[in-house]
């Protein structure tokens, strides 16, 4: 399957560099359209921080679906690349004031609240500017996700939302606030969920809230599930799209929408991760005593993942059909992390050869740095080669 990239156009480009098949990025997005649109006030927002290339943003603001923001650097990408003010949120445990600023100065959708102390933050600073800004509360639903601890974010003890305790509280809080109008409930409880039971979980907790607010006259205009959706690491062929399809069904069937409440979805990694690759090129092949490297120059400061969470990534020699060897694949940067798999087969790899690392569209590019004072790697979209 190495026929879907244009290797030819990649042998006059600098490596490392991310490529984006943007094919392959509007048939995902065609698909999420489809599936979304089967349901009623459904409302899908794109996560800007699984990848902010403004290539990608664009393309994406296109296809109608609005921002999930966690900054100001992310709300005034969102806006440059053209989504709708009013279909951007705001989300992040610390939000500083030229954030919220912006946000109110933009009028974003909404504010996805934290705290008590940040809706009192709000709530000042929207006065300033004699304005209103709409927030909804980002609930902790105490819901496990099965997926790598770093990235579960919806357990009891995180240092993202409000307990469910504190709910009521922070509504009647609101209430009592003159410049914000409580609009909604906000979840998010990790990412790389493959499990449906895990958002239907989420869907169960929602139902017992919503229960829960109405027996105190509370009634919730939107509800905001967050993302989350996983994608498939070891098969980016094989299932190049994820299943949006039992994803937005699971939520249709479990989560007891109210009449006219409308749905928000926030998916980053569903979204982009799939469509993107880091290509590479092998520097050296290194004799260890019992294994051998292939050292290539792409680093973990290009991508983390795999240095960061273990993440798996498949790999790829798209230069080669040699027989297959087994190579630890690393990269030149001075930490013993900076490592991409180990033992894992690749067709014989020589120096030059173009590698590409796959499913790296999300969390890739975004979380790149220039440790070790390297060059940030260049996002190249189909279209430009
Ligand atoms: C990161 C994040 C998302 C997107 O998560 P994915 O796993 O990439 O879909 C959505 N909402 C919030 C609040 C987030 O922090």
């Amino acid at each position: 399957m190495k026929g879907q990239f244009p290797l030819d156009k990649f042998l006059n480009k600098e490596t490392p560099f991310y490529y984006y098949d943007t094919a392959l990025l509007r048939q995902t997005l065609q698909t999420i359209r489809a599936e979304a649109g089967k349901h009623d006030n459904f409302s899908v927002h794109y996560a800007v921080k699984a990848n902010a290339n403004p290539k990608l943003l664009n393309i994406i603001s296109m296809s109608g679906l609005g921002a999930d923001c966690v900054s100001g650097g992310e709300i005034q990408a969102a806006v440059n690349a053209g989504f709708a003010a009013d279909k951007i949120v705001y989300a992040g445990v610390g939000k500083s004031d030229w954030e919220i600023n912006l946000g109110l100065d933009k009028n974003i959708l909404c504010f996805n609240v934290e705290s008590i102390p940040e809706l009192e933050v709000i709530n000042e600073l929207a006065a300033r500017k004699n304005k209103t800004a709409n927030i909804a509360f980002r609930i902790n639903p105490d819901v496990g996700a099965h997926t790598h601890a770093n990235i579960t974010t919806g357990l009891a003890e995180n240092k993202f939302g409000i307990s469910m305790n504190d709910m009521e509280k922070a509504i009647e809080a609101a209430a009592q606030m003159e410049h914000v109008r409580f609009t909604g409930l906000h979840f998010h409880i990790g990412s790389q969920i493959l499990d449906m039971g895990d958002f239907e979980a989420l869907c169960n907790r929602i139902n017992n809230l919503q229960q829960q607010l109405e027996t105190h006259h509370i009634s919730v205009e939107n509800i905001n599930v967050g993302g989350g959706l996983g994608v498939d690491y070891l098969h980016p062929n094989r299932v190049p799209i994820p299943n949006f399809k039992a994803y937005f069904d699971t939520y249709a069937q479990h989560l007891k929408l109210r009449p006219g409440q409308k749905l928000h979805f926030e998916l980053g990694r569903a979204v982009v991760a799939q469509c993107g690759s880091l290509i590479t090129r092998t520097l050296y092949i290194k004799q260890g005593t019992h294994k051998q490297f292939a050292i290539v120059d792409a680093g973990m400061s290009d991508l983390i993942r795999p240095a960061l969470y273990h993440a798996f990534h498949k790999i790829e020699n798209l230069s080669s059909d040699g027989s297959c060897e087994t190579y630890d694949v690393v990269g030149p940067i001075c930490e013993s992390s900076d490592v991409f798999a180990k033992a894992v087969d690749l067709n014989k790899t020589h120096r030059g050869d173009c590698i590409a690392i796959r499913s790296a569209g999300a969390y890739g590019e975004s979380m790149a740095c220039q440790y070790n004072c390297r060059k940030l790697p260049q996002g190249y979209i189909t279209e430009e080669l």
